[in-house]
């Protein structure tokens, strides 16, 4: 009889053990939203937690991207987040190391709209493990905070709603048919006269989305009632696109390094990428009419970069006047970028050791097709920080902004600028 109760005793003990969270849902994994990527590995509905590998296709860029949701969460429980990037491969076959996927602190959100950090997570060789409480329902997952192509759509539809001088348009199709949305700032009324022109770009590479969110904080900081900001909207139009390769972020894909060559590998004589060929047609009627003076690309660098930098001309497409002025604007935003992430003072340059296609590289294009006074630059945020969440890349952004302000006080175009 004794026995029996003590059978009985641990029978109970056990299912209280086995269920610590009475009346938690079963947690389920779907990443079939835009944007999204997980192939899920394992979810133990006991200890609440969740292993997953990004699923992106590495035809299509570096697999390094993930992003999902999970449901069935008993608010206010612990759910931990394990990612297995051990397997990833370029399309090549050859091994991508884990570190492209693995932040010490993953996105996360109970609304898919604002996204918050993690606690650091544990490495352990090729895994990260993070263990988040959270108090909603559901929650979403990701490398770094989303901003897909209906982010772009509401950004540009948006600031046009709210600003007179903002024209929201279609840059072009993508070849898979989406549309790539763009916007202009532009306080003049008359298309024939010599304004300035900046031209501010994100995502060529898909996985980055760190670009855009920079680029959301410039263009927010751009149309603002900042007197800088008003300054420079009075001598300058601003063209912005915040995602360039708008399939692979779609499809939750990498797109770095896709097949046959990623977006910032294709401006050349014959581009395959219709943005990239869009684009490259407006910058050069721009720089024809003498109103180009900026070109700026937004990027996520490597794990290991803890500062935001500036990938500078390299000395094959260097003439004295390009180094000048371009060393005048790192100068300028230098100034600015100094909290809570300072402008690193290394500034490599991206020539023909760095890649075989370094000329069909934007920023370099820009060097070689466009007139000396132009500044053709790409900026290069830190993902792997305390700092790289929306509001981090976001005061970049604007940081960006006072610095082309600040250096467009002088007009480059005129004979007083360096020379
Ligand atoms: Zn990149």
């Amino acid at each position: 009889m004794l026995g029996r109760r003590v059978v009985l005793i641990g029978f109970i003990l056990s299912v209280i053990v086995a269920v610590p969270h009475a009346g938690a849902g079963e947690l389920t994994v779907s990443s079939a939203f835009e944007g999204g990527s997980a192939e899920v590995l394992e979810i133990d509905q006991t200890t609440r937690s969740i292993k997953i590998r990004p699923a992106g296709d590495p035809q299509f860029g570096w697999p390094c991207w993930w992003y999902f949701q999970v449901t069935g969460i008993q608010p206010g429980e612990a759910i931990t987040v394990t990612v297995d990037a051990s397997q990833m491969k370029q399309a090549n076959g050859q091994k991508l190391s884990s570190n492209w996927a693995l932040p010490e602190r993953a996105a996360f959100s109970v609304d898919q709209k604002h996204w918050r950090q993690t606690p650091a997570g544990v490495k352990d060789p090729g895994t990260f493990q993070w263990t988040v409480k959270v108090d909603a329902a559901q929650a979403w997952f990701a490398w770094g905070p989303p901003f897909v192509p209906a982010d772009a759509k509401q950004l540009v539809d948006r600031l046009s709603r709210e600003h007179a001088n903002v024209t929201a348009f279609e840059l072009c199709k993508t070849r898979a048919g989406r549309a790539v949305p763009a916007l202009v700032v532009s306080e003049s009324g008359d298309k024939n006269d010599s304004r300035m022109v900046i031209w501010v770009q994100a995502r060529q590479h898909a996985w980055e989305s760190g670009g855009s969110w920079v680029g959301r904080g410039f263009i927010e900081w751009a149309v603002s009632e900042d007197p800088q900001a008003m300054a420079l909207r009075k001598k300058a139009d601003i063209y912005f696109v915040p995602i360039m390769d708008v399939d692979n972020v779609a499809t939750g894909n990498g797109g770095k390094n896709q097949v046959p060559h990623d977006h910032n590998r294709d401006w050349s004589e014959t581009p395959r990428w219709n943005s990239v060929k869009t684009a490259m047609r407006s910058i050069k009627e721009f720089d024809e009419q003498k109103r180009l003076v900026l070109f700026v690309d937004l990027h996520n660098p490597g794990s290991n970069s803890k500062r935001p930098f500036f990938y500078v001309t390299p000395p094959e497409l260097a003439t004295k006047k390009r180094k000048q002025l371009q060393g005048a604007f790192i100068a300028a935003c230098r100034h600015e970028m100094k909290v809570p992430l300072e402008l690193d003072q290394n500034t490599p340059s991206t020539g023909p050791k760095y890649d075989q296609r370094w000329k069909e590289i934007s920023s370099n294009w820009v060097r070689s097709a466009t007139r000396e006074h132009v500044v053709g630059i790409t900026l290069e945020t830190c993902w792997n920080t305390r700092y790289s969440n929306p509001a981090g890349y976001m005061t970049v952004g604007r940081q960006l902004g006072l610095g082309i302000a600040r250096y467009l006080k002088t007009d480059p175009r005129s004979s007083s600028a360096p020379d």
